[in-house]
């Protein structure tokens, strides 16, 4: 009787998972998962400490709803994607499966990954079925009237609930239901893997693993946080946003679960009605956007930027200054607090995400491939798709539909988000005592009197800056 092997990746959970319904209808004579621990590859990846030690808790949750399933999941080392092949060959062989399923997944080696891993399959006489699930609508569904693939965000998002409010977004699947546990045994996850340390505990804690607790944010934050995120997703000292990025990049939860719930809160609308849903809900077709974007111009996760021209910007080279802006201590209150909270929590305001990088390529002009490199280390929510596109879209190298002069002042970024300083007093504790004044100011944050609480000078003046920057695209273009 059919056996089959679901291959886990980016889609730890149990509902709404389209591979774990295929497998349990083909396979009545049993049901395993497998995991394949690639740490090798991950720090190829810039993966951090973070997000490997969200997954090796979510994969310990998932193991545990698995066997409630009556599933085992297996635990396979191959530390490169090179060697996954192999080692999927070996188990299926092993546990008598002739069907592997598994979720698409987008990225350029993830994509010659499992063309090899179903060449080798093939080979061996069984069968790997990739089904589509990260987004809700597949990357490559919706194309421009020319038949290409959108670059500006509005007219996609447009297109996007066109065709979702045309074909309606379906009722998320349940867990599979439970069938007869099979005699094997469900290995054990690990703690941590080789190259990779834990966190410190209080980052931990912020991310407490598992499907449960993905649902439990989403439905506190439509119940509790969606009606005001219209006005307060920029407002990075209140809790504004739903903090569900983690959950949404390992797919804790699905998106469509995720855009099914704030639609029914909406009373079925995903445009129109209740203003925070309708934002919300377009924030989760930026995320669409950005892996649209991937799929279309695959360059973006080879280290290149969308916009070729931008190839040819002369970008500084201080290493002391980045090393400043990794640190916190860029001397400009509202951009260190953003820096220092991604440090202790793995996860940045978004606001805070913009503001950073912004400053990073336009005011210190350096590489946002610098930048983008950082975020993906210590972010516990880091995905390659949604960070190359902010990353790009703040460097003005991406997809922006603005021209390459959208230069944030940090300073009055932070006087409009955060007038009163709490945000900046919480994560930068030299100007707990400073006036609120002095913090959106850089004339006052160095006068007499203040350079006693320890916190560095402004490393650059953003006027002078922002004419540099300029001038470097300018001549990028040919211009100058
Ligand atoms: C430079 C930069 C780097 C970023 N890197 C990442 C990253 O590595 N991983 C990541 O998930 N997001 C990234 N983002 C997008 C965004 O900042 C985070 O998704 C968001 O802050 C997560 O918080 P939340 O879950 O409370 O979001 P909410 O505001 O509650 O939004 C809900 C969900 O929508 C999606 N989303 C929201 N905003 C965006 C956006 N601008 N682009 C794409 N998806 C979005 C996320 O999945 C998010 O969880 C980046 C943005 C910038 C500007």
């Amino acid at each position: 009787m059919r056996r089959a092997l679901v291959w886990f990746r980016s889609d730890l959970r149990t509902e709404d998972h389209p591979a774990l319904h295929l497998a349990s209808r083909e396979a009545p004579g049993g049901v395993e998962g497998v995991f394949l621990l690639s740490p090798g590859q991950w720090r190829e990846h810039d993966w951090g400490d973070p997000k490997t030690d969200f997954l090796l808790r979510s994969l310990r949750s998932l193991a545990g709803s698995l066997v409630r399933l009556g599933i085992p999941l297996h635990l396979v080392r191959a530390d490169r994607f090179a060697d996954a092949p192999e080692a999927l060959v070996r188990l299926a062989r092993r546990l008598e499966a002739d069907l592997v399923v598994c979720h698409r997944e987008l990225e350029v080696n993830e994509r010659r990954r499992d063309r090899r891993v179903g060449d080798a399959l093939a080979a061996d006489g069984r069968r790997l079925v990739s089904l589509h699930d990260q987004t809700i609508v597949p990357p490559d569904e919706i194309q421009t009237r020319q038949g290409t693939f959108y670059t500006v965000f509005t007219p996609f998002r447009r297109a996007w609930m066109e065709r979702v409010e045309a074909g309606g977004i379906g009722d998320p699947l349940p867990a599979p239901e439970a069938r007869e546990p099979l005699s094997v045994e469900t290995e054990a996850v690990p703690h941590s893997v080789a190259g990779f340390a834990r966190p410190p505990a209080g980052l931990v804690k912020l991310w407490p693993a598992g499907e449960a607790e993905a649902h439990r944010r989403l439905e506190r934050f439509l119940e509790s946080h969606a009606g005001g995120y219209g006005e307060n997703r920029d407002i990075p000292s209140v809790e504004g946003t739903s903090a569900l990025s983690p959950y949404l990049a390992l797919g804790v939860v699905s998106a469509r679960t995720c855009l099914a719930a704030a639609a029914a809160t909406n009373r079925g609308r995903l445009r129109g009605g209740d203003e925070g849903l309708e934002t919300w809900i377009t924030e989760l077709v930026w995320r669409e956007f950005y892996r649209h974007v991937l799929v279309g111009y695959p360059r973006v996760s080879k280290g290149r930027p969308f916009k070729e021209e931008t190839e040819a910007v002369a970008w500084r080279d201080e290493e002391e200054d980045l090393a400043r802006w990794r640190e916190g201590r860029t001397g400009v209150p509202f951009v260190d607090a953003g820096l220092r909270q991604l440090a202790a929590t793995g996860w940045m305001h978004n606001r805070l995400r913009m503001v950073t990088a912004q400053f990073l390529t336009k005011d210190l002009l350096l590489d946002w491939r610098f930048g983008e490199r950082h975020f993906m280390r210590h972010l516990v929510d880091g995905d390659l798709a949604s960070n190359n596109g902010g990353w790009q879209w703040s460097a003005s190298t991406g997809t922006d539909a603005a021209p390459y002069f959208r230069i944030f002042n940090p300073w009055t970024q932070g006087k409009r988000f955060d007038p009163d300083g709490t945000f900046i007093r919480r994560w930068v504790p030299e100007l707990r005592e400073a006036p609120t004044k002095a913090l959106h100011d850089a004339d006052k944050l160095t006068a007499p009197g203040l350079a006693e609480l320890g916190y560095p000078r402004p490393m650059v003046d953003h006027g002078m800056a922002r004419e540099r920057c300029l001038e470097a695209f300018r001549h990028a273009r040919g211009g100058g």
